[in-house]
């Protein structure tokens, strides 16, 4: 793990939480580069290579995200837990800005975090101690094999963790009905929709 006191950032925007359980909700995204999962879908491929984006420090980002005028703030990649993000979140929290985590889990998650949605990957496998961190788990849905693939994580996430099935962007059509077909079976599962590519915003 990369020390935190300074991170590379693809990106920082102001927004709403388009999916998930907060969707609905203002946040200051924080884009981290750099991802060694790999998903051959993922629609910020830009974010892999860490160093074709700048370097910014804890302080500019704290000062960054307070001039935003958010509470919430999201800090997503590209994989953020390749960084020790203990710096970053104990800045955020001095100013009770509540802190959001967007992670595939298959690094170990550092800092203090309000939220932790963790997203599993087949490309690089989720830690089981990531997921028994995990608030919210959302297995991206392609095809029918996926819903049996993410069943298998249950086991390893608290009594208390959010679960939700979300359609991958461009096979949205064929998983939608997958997972309403499996929802209306299974309904301590939730469906997650990307409502910011509905609303066509960042
Ligand atoms: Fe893309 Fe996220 Fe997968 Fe990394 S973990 S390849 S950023 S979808």
């Amino acid at each position: 793990m990369k020390l935190g006191n300074q991170l590379p950032v693809m990106e920082e925007f102001l927004s709403v939480q388009g999916e998930g359980a907060n969707t609905g909700q203002v946040a200051w995204f924080i884009r981290l580069a750099g991802c060694d999962v790999g998903c051959t879908w993922c629609d910020v491929k830009d974010s892999w290579d860490a160093k074709n984006h700048p370097i910014k420090t804890v302080d500019e980002l704290l000062q960054n995200a307070l001039s935003s005028g958010a509470k919430n703030i999201v800090v997503t990649g590209g994989e953020p837990a390749l960084y020790d993000l203990f710096p970053l979140t104990n800045a955020l929290k001095k100013h009770h800005l509540n802190t959001w985590l967007e992670t595939s889990g298959s690094s170990k998650i550092t800092g203090l975090w309000d939220w932790i949605c963790l997203s599993p990957k087949k490309f690089k496998a989720p830690l089981s101690e990531a997921l028994g961190l995990a608030h919210e788990l959302k297995v991206i849905v392609l095809n029918k094999h996926d819903i049996s693939w993410g069943l298998d994580f249950v086991k390893h996430v608290s009594s208390t963790c959010q679960l939700y099935l979300q359609p991958e962007w461009d096979k949205r059509d064929k998983a939608s009905e997958i997972i309403i077909d499996f929802v209306t079976k299974n309904p301590n599962w939730r469906v997650s929709l990307q409502t910011h590519k509905y609303l066509d915003i960042q």
